[in-house]
């Protein structure tokens, strides 16, 4: 199923509703709010086995696990209720809004701002490199009060997915991975209650790079196992294995020899 997936680029939507059935998917939130209950190592372990058969895939059902970490970690019992709990009841996913084109490790950098009127907060700007947007249910997002302050600038907001303002770019072509869905996300003068945001003002650059401890393990456990070999190989993915020798325009044969 892998090769097909990402010769079509469709998205896994079957395979997230047999994953959350099967109660793989959300490992890392509590139970008490729907998850699986389960450790970094258990969700490491988990990923590989995914990954051996297809990396969209993986990268489809663990990025849930970066998107609802913030949630974990920095919101109150209330918003894990409103938040964690409906998402975790059914096949929904999630996604973790951190990455703009000028913003990658320099997280710092992000120009997508954020005002409060009232009782409400206005967050404008795009990021880019988004995992499943168009197709999550609710967004994770960080934006800064003010681009100069830097990290001290940054807190982070839930978005649900239908709030006015909202859109996505174009799905990105990605060989070997269309089985994941990557697109920008567009926030024009989007507005969310107070009740939405994830700690103090000003927390946020901590609360990512929290989240990004806890699931970037998942995300290389994943990636070492996807050329179907022990953890931390290095490889070419096997849904791209059919696919880059006319892109590379070399014999199938080099593909199988490394
Ligand atoms: C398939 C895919 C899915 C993704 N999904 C998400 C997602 O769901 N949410 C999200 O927010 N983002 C996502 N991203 C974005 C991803 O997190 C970024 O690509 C990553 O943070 C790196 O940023 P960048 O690509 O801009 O690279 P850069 O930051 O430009 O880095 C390029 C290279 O330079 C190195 N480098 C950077 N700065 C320094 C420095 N100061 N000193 C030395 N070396 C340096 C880096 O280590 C790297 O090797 C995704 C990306 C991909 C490819």
């Amino acid at each position: 199923m892998a090769p097909e997936l990402d010769r079509e680029g469709r998205h896994p939507s079957e395979l997230v509703a047999k994953a959350w059935d099967v109660g793989l998917m959300n490992l890392t939130v509590p139970e008490a709010y729907g998850g699986g209950g389960l450790g970094v190592f258990e969700e490491c372990l988990v990923a590989e086995e995914f990954a051996a058969a297809c990396a969209g895939v993986t990268t489809t059902l663990m990025a849930n696990a970066l998107a609802l970490t913030p949630i974990v970690l920095a919101g109150t019992h209330a918003q894990k209720e409103a938040f964690l709990s409906p998402l975790c009841a059914g096949p929904n996913l999630a996604s973790f809004c951190l990455t703009e084109p000028q913003a990658g490790s320099d997280v710092a950098g992000m120009r997508t701002t954020y005002r409060r009127e009232g009782d409400e907060y206005i967050i404008h700007g795009a990021k880019q490199w988004i995992t499943n947007a168009g197709e999550s249910s609710l967004y994770v997002v960080f934006a800064t009060k003010d681009p100069n302050l830097r990290h001290k600038g940054i807190s982070a907001f839930v978005v649900p997915a239908d709030t006015p303002g909202l859109s996505f770019g174009k799905k990105e072509d990605k060989m070997g991975h269309r089985a994941s869905t990557t697109r920008s996300v567009i926030f024009e003068d989007v507005r969310v209650p107070a009740f939405n945001r994830l700690g103090e003002e000003g927390e946020g650059w901590m609360i990512a790079m929290r989240t990004l401890d806890k699931s970037r393990p998942g995300i290389a456990a994943g990636r070492g196992h996807c050329a179907g070999r022990p953890a931390g190989s290095v490889g070419i993915q096997p849904t791209a294995r059919p696919v880059w020798p006319a892109h590379c325009q070399l014999p199938s044969r080099s593909v199988h020899a490394g």
